[in-house]
């Protein structure tokens, strides 16, 4: 029994075992990161890459192709988000915050509500995401990212970073008696050793990125500055990121400002997360490096402390440093990628109300599409083959109805989502 089992979703899973699909979608408009819209369009997909794409006159319907009708809607590339944490679930003070998910949660009860959060994802038509550690769960995400690729539950293609890594006071659990042992939402680290141990470890383990927190308490100093504690030193930092390089994989650092965003840039960090208060010197040194910037505009907005607490004025403060920050970026031509930072906040809020945020601060709608798209693909070293619509792509596809040019919100609503050439979510039929 056990034997047939095994062979039946061997079978299943085998892409010799079938025959590949031809699907050809009618695109009423194409958007995707590289061109303009382009009319009347026609997208033939194999098995789960682009085939061809071109207008409806040059690129005919194959025979024996399935037809899907989207003539009627703005056909882009399946979405990128390049920071989400599915095995967070909001952090709702109501249900025990954030330190409720590690002491009373356990691990199969948190992997089984990040599928939902993996497949909330998809449906937003999300379909990649760089997800940002898993907040105590291990190696959680790497076990998810496999059951995805397998098939056994739907959700987007995941890049992983597994554990997070800071030092000692760098990350909560905190705030309990000394003398009680309470679980940490990263792996901590002192000193270059250790450092370097914990990234060959998350790599060996399968992370495809290494996740750094580089500042960790914020607050407001007596000139009304936002002050960030940093956390790894700078021999620390240049110990993971020369491990990880090595291995050919990039570093994502969580940094707020001063000098542990300092500390970041110089020790060779791939892309600044957050990134709320960036100097001129600061924005100037992502230019000469190209280092990215994930702003993650949407969950410093809103869900402040009391106006009249410390915690009040400083949530308060960061909002207020942040618009200007992600300004003086765009400004001076930092790469910018989407990233939402979702389980954070509920996954029950759209994921895409971030291309307003973005497009608020000055960015175009278009620019915006390209950050979580052609943008966040080249970021994620899979340029060509996601955020794209084009031969040889992957065929992750989604439609909005009306055009997110003139109207960035509609991406809140899409209508369409096809991940690795099959339909997850059709609305229109
Ligand atoms: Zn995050």
């Amino acid at each position: 029994m056990k034997r047939s089992l095994l062979v039946l979703s061997f079978l299943a899973c085998s892409p010799l075992s079938v025959a590949e699909d031809l699907v050809a979608i009618q695109a009423g408009t194409l958007l995707d990161g590289r061109a303009d819209a382009r009319r009347d369009q026609v997208i033939v997909i194999r098995g789960r890459r682009v085939e061809a794409v071109g207008a409806a006159g040059s690129v005919k319907v194959p025979n024996g192709a399935a037809v899907i009708d989207l003539s009627r809607a703005t056909v882009l590339p399946g979405l990128i988000d390049t920071h989400t944490h599915v095995f967070l679930q909001g952090e709702d003070p109501t249900e025990g915050g954030y330190d409720a998910q590690l002491l009373f949660h356990g691990l199969a009860y948190r992997a089984a509500r990040a599928t939902v959060s993996a497949r909330r994802a998809l449906e937003q038509g999300f379909t990649t995401i760089r997800d940002m550690e898993t907040e105590g769960a291990g190696y959680g995400d790497v076990g998810l990212k496999q059951a995805i690729e397998r098939g056994h539950v739907p959700g987007p293609r995941m890049l992983v970073v597994t554990r997070g890594i800071s030092t000692t006071g760098g990350y909560p659990l905190e705030g309990y008696a000394p003398e009680v042992e309470v679980p940490k939402g990263v792996q901590i680290v002192d000193g270059p050793v250790a450092a370097r141990k914990a990234a060959r470890e998350q790599l060996d383990h399968g992370a495809d990125w290494i996740k750094v927190y580089m500042t960790h308490r914020s607050w407001v100093d007596k000139e009304g500055r936002l002050v960030s504690q940093p956390t790894l030193t700078l021999d620390e930092i240049e110990a993971i990121t020369d491990e990880a390089h090595g291995w050919g994989r990039k570093v994502a650092c969580h940094a707020y400002g001063g000098d542990g965003l300092r500390r970041a840039l110089e020790g060779g960090c791939d892309s600044i997360e957050h990134g709320l208060d960036l100097d001129a010197a600061a924005v100037a040194q992502m230019v000469r490096k190209g280092t990215w910037y994930c702003p993650t505009l949407s969950p410093y907005l809103g869900g402040w402390g009391p106006p009249d607490t410390p915690a009040g004025r400083r949530d308060r403060k960061r909002a207020e440093v942040h618009g200007p920050s992600f300004h003086r970026a765009l400004e001076a031509g930092v790469k910018i990628a989407f990233g939402t930072d979702v389980g954070g906040f509920s996954w029950n809020e759209p994921m895409a109300q971030e291309f307003a945020q973005m497009v608020e601060l000055g960015m175009s709608p278009k620019a915006a599409i390209r950050s979580a798209t052609t943008a966040a693909a080249e970021m994620l070293g899979m340029g060509g083959e996601i955020g794209v619509l084009a031969p040889g792509a992957f065929a992750d596809v989604v439609a909005v109805a009306g055009d997110p040019l003139a109207d960035v919100r509609l991406l809140e609503k899409i209508v369409f989502v096809m991940k690795d050439g099959k339909v997850f979510r059709n609305d229109l039929h």
